[in-house]
């Protein structure tokens, strides 16, 4: 008796996949849409930022760090290499000052040189 053939075969499947357009994006060339809510690159708003040194603490990676000459001078330093993007510096910071962006963080193949200076504050100014 001969066998009945499947609505979707190997061979149905193999052609669908050859003539469909693929699901995956095709960066760096095509457009790249991330999703509402994707954990980017970190960013500040500086207005906000205090020099606290709260995100810092709470980075479990290293990925921050605080130079703080004095109380009105200090800067904030990310190292996007040493970054997880697990969001707690933007759970840790009570004045909302930093968090992700909608951005992919760029690859490289020299990521020490990957420091991102978030807030550079000098005496006098905020
Ligand atoms: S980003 Fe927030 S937690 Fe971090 S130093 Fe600035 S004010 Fe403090
Ligand atoms: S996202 Fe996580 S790992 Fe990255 S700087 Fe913030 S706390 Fe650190």
């Amino acid at each position: 008796m001969k066998a009945m053939r499947k609505r979707h075969s190997l061979l149905d499947a193999i052609i669908d996949a050859v003539f469909s357009r693929p699901d995956t994006v095709a960066y760096p060339f095509g457009e790249l849409q991330l999703p509402e809510g994707y954990r980017g690159a970190i960013v500040i708003n500086p207005e906000n930022c205090t020099g606290c040194g709260l995100c810092v603490r709470d980075c479990p990676t290293g990925a921050l760090k605080l130079e703080k000459k004095s109380r009105d001078e200090f800067k904030l330093i990310h190292y996007p290499a040493r970054c997880a993007y697990c969001s707690q510096c933007e759970s840790s910071c009570v004045r909302g000052a930093i968090g992700h962006s909608n951005a992919l963080v760029g690859a490289t193949d020299r990521p020490r040189e990957l420091i991102v200076v978030l807030k550079d504050k000098k005496e006098g100014e905020d």
